[in-house]
């Protein structure tokens, strides 16, 4: 392991993701593990919303006393509310091909494993799919897709999302497509921004230089630098909503931790802005791989407290939630910061026509409801399920978006856009009984809604809603 001076402005990965300066504060961190009174201090800092750097989130990760970690759930809580209201943003992952050249152990879709027959989607397999997703009331996704230079060339990815776009079906239409696709070009970010996309998201897997090394033994992606700093490229390329996470259960939760926040202070840094969202997925079962080989497999009350402290420590970035995870799993993270999870999800390629994932996902999905249960299940809790596509469609991205996140001021823009999307799916997808629930909470929301000018406009656009005419917002 290189030991290169840590730097938070360096282009080089091995500065902004110092080794030495993660051992240092997970062993600050653990030194510091029955300070209550430090404790106490970062979360009044972290109330504040004044967010903590990746030392003073190790601190908070380590604490045990319980009347710490219960402030600590509560803080995350509140800063969810004050920042976002009580809006969940909803999406769904769209698989294009598993054809992929990388030999990432983790995932079944590594080139070694000869057991699943590969597929790639067609521009017409491509229609059906968002169809389907539109059929169910779907507005924002996330394409995914393998690497892979010969059948998943970067020309194949644009023309899908031309395809996306261009897809009028019913009331339907997919507003903002969100891409995940491996490492690439400052050139090729480029033609991704010309295409019109939303995030483009990149998960890490581990900042653990060795692990990565081992966990990714061939293909492009093997190379740590390359892929630790392909957000810098990203954002040279013109791309200002960049999306990090790491696959917890590959190194230890303390060191990526540290780590996804020391990357998220680099953007910050070097772009003076941080990422746009931050994704938690965990490692999990799936053909061809056994959480068993995976002894950092990160247990649920350890998952809360991640959780809990990245929305501590980086108070204006979303945090993202996937159906890896179960409904009561899910029930208690979205009370911890989550502002966004996926509904309906089919992780194969190909799943949503086929109407079933068959044995090609790249992962189990333990939440396996409907769109339509998950829009019901949020009500019942209290969130309003949201579809808005909003801030990129009126070019609210990059620092922008941030500053009127940090102003407080994006949650008056979110919650009559949450009321509205949510009015659009009730009228055109929804089944009777959650119609009839998610009218009554928008007549509730409405009448709750402090600004009495925002209050007449919204309620305006809602009657036009009543009345067939769509795609309203703020
Ligand atoms: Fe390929 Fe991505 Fe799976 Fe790695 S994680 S094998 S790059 S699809
Ligand atoms: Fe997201 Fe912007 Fe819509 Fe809020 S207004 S839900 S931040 S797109």
């Amino acid at each position: 392991m290189n030991d290169k001076v840590y730097d938070p402005s360096s282009s080089e990965a091995e500065s902004f993701i110092s080794h030495a300066e993660i051992s240092d504060s997970l062993a600050y961190a653990a030194e510091h593990r029955n300070d209550i009174s430090l404790a106490k201090s970062l979360l009044r800092k972290a109330k504040a919303c004044k967010g903590l750097n990746h030392r003073e989130a190790a601190v908070l990760l380590e604490a045990d006393d319980p009347e710490i970690v219960r402030e600590m759930f509560s803080i995350a809580r509140e800063i969810k509310y004050r920042l976002y209201g009580n809006r969940i943003v909803l999406f769904a992952p769209l698989y294009l091909s598993d054809y992929c050249v990388n030999g990432c152990v983790y995932c079944p879709y590594h080139i070694q494993n000869s057991h699943i027959a590969r597929r790639k989607l067609s521009m017409d397999e491509i229609r059906r799919e968002v169809i389907a997703l539109q059929d169910m009331g779907h507005k924002r996704l996330a394409i995914e897709s393998g690497e892979d230079p010969v059948h998943n060339p970067l020309d194949y990815i644009l023309e899908a999302i031309e395809t996306v776009y261009g897809i009028r079906h019913r009331n339907g239409a997919i507003r903002r497509v969100n891409v995940n696709i491996a490492a690439t070009t400052v050139e090729n970010y480029g033609k991704l921004k010309d295409a019109g996309i939303g995030t483009y998201i990149l998960f890490q897997e581990t900042y653990h230089k060795d692990a990565y090394e081992a966990l990714h033994p061939s293909g492009p992606k093997s190379d740590y630098a390359w892929h630790t700093e392909a957000m810098d490229r990203a954002m040279l390329g013109g791309i200002d909503d960049v999306g990090i996470g790491v696959l917890f259960g590959l190194d230890t939760y303390r060191y990526d931790l540290t780590g996804l926040l020391m990357h998220a202070e680099h953007l910050e840094a070097r772009f003076g802005v941080g990422p746009h969202t931050i994704s938690v997925p965990r490692i999990c079962p799936a053909a061809d791989i056994d959480t068993h080989d995976f002894p950092n497999a990160v247990p649920d009350d350890v998952f809360s407290r991640i959780i809990a402290v990245i929305r501590l420590a980086v108070p204006y970035t979303g945090m993202i939630i996937s159906t890896r995870e179960s409904e009561s799993v899910r029930a208690k993270v979205l009370g911890l910061g989550i502002s966004q999870i996926s509904g309906g999800s089919r992780t194969s390629v190909g799943g949503y026509a086929d109407g079933r994932d068959g044995d090609t996902s790249q992962f189990d999905i333990s939440d396996r409801r409907s769109l339509d249960e998950v829009v019901s299940w949020l009500l019942d809790m209290g969130h309003v399920p949201s579809f808005c596509t909003a801030c990129y469609r009126e070019g609210r991205t990059g620092d922008r978006f941030m500053s009127l996140v940090k102003n407080g001021k994006i949650a008056g823009c979110c919650h009559p856009n949450a009321l509205m999307t949510l009015a659009e799916y009730l009228a055109d997808y929804a089944s009777d009984a959650v119609r009839r629930k998610g009218l009554d909470v928008i007549k509730r929301e409405l009448s709750q809604m402090p600004d009495e000018r925002m209050r007449g406009i919204t309620a305006g656009y809602l009657e036009k809603i009543a009345a067939g005419r769509r795609d309203f917002r703020f």
